[in-house]
C-alpha cells in the first residue's frame, strides 16, 4: 500500500460528512521534477480534510516537506522546507466514467478515489510541482562561476580575475620575450 494512502471507510457518504486525516510517512520516490524534488525517505507529514460532496471526496490538504536540488549556476546544494497546499476533486469511479463518457477529455487526468481508500499522492504531487521552478537558484541573484577557473564568484574577492588567460595577451607577451636583448 502507497504511503499516502488513507482509510475512508469510516467517511461517510452523506455530503457533508467529514474526515480529518493526519498522515506522517518517509518520502515516496520521484516526488518532485528531474532537478528538484523531496529526497527519498525524507519526512512528509500531511493534514487534509476530506468532505464528501455527490460525485466523490473534495480534499484540501497541507503538507509540510522538504525538498532537495541543486542551483542551475553555482551547483550548491538548495535544501529548503516546503508547505504545499492542495485542493483537490477525487471523484467516485462511476462518476469519472461518466464524464469520459460525456467526451470530457480531461477526464483521463482525473483523481479517483478507491471503494474504501483514497491516495493523497498524485494531488500531493501536482501541486508540489506547480511550486518548483525549472531552473532552481540558490539566491535569485547567484552570480554562478567563475568560466576560468569554475569557482564561485561569490566565493571570491570582487577583482577576481585570471591573467594571461586573453589570447591577445599571451601573443604580445611572446613577442616581447623575443625582442629582449640577447646577451652576447
Ligand atoms: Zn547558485
Ligand atoms: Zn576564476
Amino acid at each position: 500500500m502507497a504511503a499516502l494512502v488513507v482509510d475512508i471507510v469510516d467517511l461517510s457518504r452523506q455530503t457533508g460528512s467529514i474526515k480529518d486525516v493526519h498522515v506522517e510517512v518517509p518520502a515516496p520516490a520521484d516526488l518532485g521534477t528531474e532537478v528538484i524534488g523531496v529526497p527519498q525517505g525524507s519526512p512528509v507529514v500531511v493534514d487534509a480534510e476530506l468532505t464528501s460532496v455527490d460525485d466523490g471526496v473534495l480534499v484540501r490538504g497541507r503538507a509540510d516537506l522538504s525538498v532537495h536540488g541543486q542551483c542551475v549556476r553555482c551547483l550548491r546544494d538548495i535544501d529548503e522546507e516546503r508547505t504545499v497546499s492542495f485542493d483537490e476533486l477525487y471523484l467516485m469511479p462511476e462518476a469519472a466514467r461518466a464524464q469520459v463518457d460525456q467526451g470530457d477529455e480531461e477526464a483521463d487526468d482525473l483523481f479517483l478515489m478507491g471503494d474504501t481508500t483514497l491516495d493523497l499522492e498524485p494531488a500531493l504531487r501536482d501541486a508540489l510541482v506547480l511550486t518548483l521552478p525549472f531552473r532552481p537558484l540558490c539566491t535569485p541573484q547567484c552570480a554562478g562561476l567563475c568560466p576560468q577557473c569554475g569557482e564561485r564568484l561569490e566565493d571570491l574577492p570582487v577583482d577576481h580575475a585570471h591573467e594571461s588567460l586573453d589570447p591577445r595577451w599571451s601573443a604580445l607577451e611572446g613577442l616581447l620575450a623575443q625582442d629582449e636583448p640577447r646577451q652576447s
